[in-house]
C-alpha cells in the first residue's frame, strides 16, 4: 500500500498510521488473509480415510503409533493442525468384499478404532452433534460409514450404529446392495440387477432422517441420487465429489443433480484426489481444484459448496494438496480468484453445519417410531443369512400336517376294512 503525502499531508499521514496499526480485514497479502480468516473458520472436512489406513498399516493397534507424526499416511494432528483442520469426518469403511460376510464387525472395528484414536489424543473430541462441533476448541471427530453393505440391510444394525455414534452414511461404495446402485460397476457380482433406489432403500433414507443421520450420496449412481433427492426430508450431502462437467468420471456430480442439491439445501464437498479432479495423468495443481469450485458455485451457488479432502482413501493428489496441511492454498486460490470471505467461511464450515444442524431438526420435528420393516430374503440372496423362526411355528406346522392328514389316513383305514369284508363275504 502506498499513501501519497500530498496537500493535506498530516491527514494522510494520520490516516496511514492508524491503518498500520489496524489492517483492515482485506489488507495483506492473501495468504495472510487466508489464514486469518481460516483462524476464525477451521475447516470441516467431509471425508478422510486414515482410519482405513490404520488397519491396513498397523492393525488397527493404536498403541504401535505416534498420531502425531506419522510419515506413512497423508494424515496426522502436527499436519492437521498446520492445515487448519477443526472438524473431520472420519470414514468407517469396509471393502465390498466384506459384503454378506463380515461386513458389520470390520465396520464395527472401525468405529471402534476412531473412537480410541478421538479419545486418547487430547488434541481430538468425539461429537455427535453440530453443537458439539461448535462448543469443542478441539478438533472435532465425526463418525461416518462409508457404503450401505455395514448395515447388512439391515434397519435394526443401522440405528445401533447410530446409537454408537455414526452420524452420516454414504449408501453404497463400489458395489450395489440390494437397495441401492453404485456410480460403480467394481463389483459387479453384486446385485447387478439392482437399478436406482428399490423400495427398502427408501426405508433407510426415512430412518435415517428420522434418526438425524445424514444421507450421504458420493458413491451412487445418478439414478440413486435423484431418486434420493426426491424423497429425503433433509438436505444431503456428497461428502467427497467433484463436478462432472470439469472431469466427467462416475463419482463426479453432473449439474442436473447440482441443481437438484440447491433446491435440497444440500452440500457437495468437494473431492481432492487427482483422479476426480484432472481426469488425465496430470494430477493437476491447485488451480485445477478450483476450476470445481468456480464451476459448482455457477451451477449450485457458494452456499452448497464444502471440502471433502478423501486424504488417505486415495494415492495422487494435485501439486500444492499433498497432505491435510494444505488447505490455506486453496483458500488463497480461491481468494484470488474473487471469492469473499463469506462465500469462504461456507466453504470452511458454515454450510455443513446449516446442512447438520437442518438434519438434525427434521429428526427432532419427526413423531415416525422406529420403522420394523424387514427385507424380503429373496431380495438379499445370502445363504448366510439365518432364516429365524418362532419355535412354536414348527409345532403348529407338524400339527397343522397332521390335522391335514388325519381325514385321509382315517378314510384309507375304511377302504382297507370294508375291502377285507367284502372279500370274505364272497367266500
Ligand atoms: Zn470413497
Amino acid at each position: 500500500m502506498t499513501c501519497t503525502l500530498m496537500g493535506e499531508a498530516v491527514q494522510g499521514i494520520t490516516m496511514c498510521f492508524l491503518l498500520l496499526l489496524f489492517p483492515s480485514p482485506s489488507v495483506g497479502s492473501l495468504k495472510e488473509r487466508a489464514l486469518r480468516l481460516m483462524a476464525e473458520e477451521r475447516v470441516i472436512d467431509g471425508h478422510n480415510d486414515l482410519p482405513l489406513q490404520l488397519r491396513k498399516q498397523f492393525g488397527n493397534m493404536l498403541s504401535k503409533i505416534d498420531l502425531r507424526s506419522l510419515p506413512s499416511t497423508l494424515t496426522d494432528i502436527t499436519r492437521m493442525d498446520q492445515g487448519y483442520l477443526g472438524t473431520q469426518i472420519w470414514s468407517a469403511y469396509t471393502l465390498c468384499s466384506t459384503q454378506n460376510k463380515d461386513a458389520v464387525r470390520l465396520t464395527l472395528e472401525q468405529i471402534d478404532v476412531i473412537k480410541r484414536m478421538c479419545s486418547q489424543y487430547d488434541e481430538l473430541e468425539l461429537v455427535t452433534s453440530s453443537e458439539g462441533i461448535e462448543r469443542t476448541k478441539k478438533i472435532s471427530c465425526l463418525i461416518a460409514i462409508e457404503g450401505g453393505h455395514a448395515i447388512d440391510s439391515s434397519l435394526g444394525t443401522l440405528r445401533m450404529f447410530y446409537d454408537l455414534g455414526v452420524r452420516a452414511m454414504a449408501l453404497t461404495h463400489t458395489c450395489n446392495t440390494p437397495w441401492a446402485e453404485s456410480s460403480s460397476r467394481l463389483h459387479s457380482s453384486f446385485y447387478n440387477k439392482t437399478k436406482g433406489l428399490k423400495p427398502f432403500g427408501e426405508h433407510v433414507i426415512r430412518e435415517m432422517n428420522r434418526l438425524g443421520m445424514i444421507v450421504d450420496l458420493s458413491h451412487t449412481s445418478t439414478f440413486t441420487a435423484k431418486h434420493v433427492l426426491s424423497i429425503t426430508k433433509a438436505p444431503v450431502i456428497f461428502s467427497h465429489s467433484s463436478a462432472s462437467s470439469v472431469c466427467n468420471h462416475p463419482r463426479n456430480v453432473p449439474d442436473d443433480i447440482l441443481q437438484l442439491l440447491k433446491q435440497n439445501k444440500g452440500l457437495i464437498m468437494v473431492n481432492l484426489h487427482s483422479g476426480f479432479i484432472s481426469c488425465s495423468s496430470e494430477r493437476g495443481n491447485v488451480s485445477s481444484v478450483a476450476d470445481h469450485f468456480d464451476h459448482i458455485k455457477k451451477i449450485a451457488g457458494a452456499e452448497s459448496i464444502g471440502i471433502g479432502g478423501d486424504y488417505d482413501g486415495a494415492d495422487r493428489f494435485p501439486e500444492g494438496l499433498e497432505d491435510v496441511s494444505k488447505y490455506p492454498a486453496l483458500i488463497e486460490e480461491l481468494l484470488q480468484r474473487g471469492w469473499n470471505e463469506t462465500e469462504l467461511a461456507g466453504v470452511l464450515r458454515r454450510n455443513f453445519l446449516r446442512v447438520f444442524r437442518d438434519v438434525e431438526m427434521v429428526s427432532n420435528r419427526s413423531h415416525h417410531l422406529p420403522d420394523e420393516k424387514e427385507i424380503a430374503h429373496a431380495e438379499v440372496k445370502n445363504p448366510c443369512r439365518s432364516v429365524l423362526k418362532d419355535p412354536h411355528d414348527k409345532v403348529k406346522t407338524i400339527l397343522n400336517s397332521q390335522a391335514t392328514n388325519t381325514p385321509t389316513a382315517f378314510f384309507g383305514f375304511y377302504l382297507l376294512l370294508t375291502t377285507i369284508f367284502i372279500i370274505l363275504l364272497s367266500k
